[in-house]
């Protein structure tokens, strides 16, 4: 049900800027329109990339928003296994932050697992090892839940209202919207997220 609700609401996020038809074009189209849409990227490589991959390899697919409408925590730990980066938190790339909190979320996860099998307080506890490891991983998903949640929703957000084929529209976002009514500080603050330090022991001198 709440895998139906999700689509849905994806489906409402994506439908109008989803052109219609896609799933019936050619793999010969998909691999000009490739062509066609990074010409102007002046990278050669991306050319030569595209012409010698073999045309069953080429897939063209749209971008979907998932909603994690229920906290996270509750339903990506099952024993001593959990998921992070994109398995846990898959965002449009409309802010190209995946692979940042991708690498975020191994730091704090290490952090967690530190504290979980080697602080005082887990080492005089009477809990097996492994419950400390569920919890360190509870603890690890309700940490990055407001962050991930957040950066999420504004990348589907930031897509879905400046992405467009239409020449009007791009030419409003571009040369009206974008340069005289928003400060792009309101839309960078989330880059200055400080992570913090790896639980490093120092090496010991002898
Ligand atoms: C075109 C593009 C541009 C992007 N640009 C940016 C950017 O500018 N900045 C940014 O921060 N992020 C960017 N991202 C997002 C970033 O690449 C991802 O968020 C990041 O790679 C996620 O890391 P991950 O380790 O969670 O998953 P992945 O990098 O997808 O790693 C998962 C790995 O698991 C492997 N795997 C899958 N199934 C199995 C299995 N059953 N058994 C064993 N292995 C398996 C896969 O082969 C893969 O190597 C971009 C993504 C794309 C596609």
């Amino acid at each position: 049900m709440e895998e139906h609700n999700n689509r849905r609401t994806c489906l409402l996020v994506l439908m109008p800027f989803v052109s219609l038809g896609w799933r019936n074009i050619t793999p010969e189209q998909i691999k000009q329109e490739a062509l066609q849409v990074t010409k102007d990227f002046r990278v050669p490589e991306i050319e030569l990339c595209v012409n010698n991959t073999s045309l069953e390899h080429l897939t063209k697919n749209t971008i979907r928003h998932r909603v994690n409408t229920k906290p996270t925590w509750e339903t990506q730990v099952v024993g001593n296994v959990t998921v992070c980066g994109d398995a846990s938190h898959p965002m449009t790339p409309n802010l190209g932050q995946g692979g940042c909190m991708a690498m975020e979320d191994a730091i704090i996860l290490a952090r967690k697992l530190h504290q979980a099998l080697k602080s005082k307080e887990s080492q005089n506890s009477n809990l097996l090892q492994s419950d400390h490891i569920h919890q360190a991983l509870l603890d690890f998903h309700q940490e990055r839940y407001k962050r991930t949640y957040a950066l999420t929703q504004r990348a589907a957000m930031i897509g879905a209202r400046w992405e467009t084929e239409s020449a009007i529209q791009s030419f409003f976002r571009d040369w009206v919207f974008l340069p005289l009514g928003v400060h792009m500080g309101n839309f960078m603050e989330h880059t200055l997220f400080d992570v913090g330090k790896l639980p490093i022991e120092e090496p010991r001198i002898t």
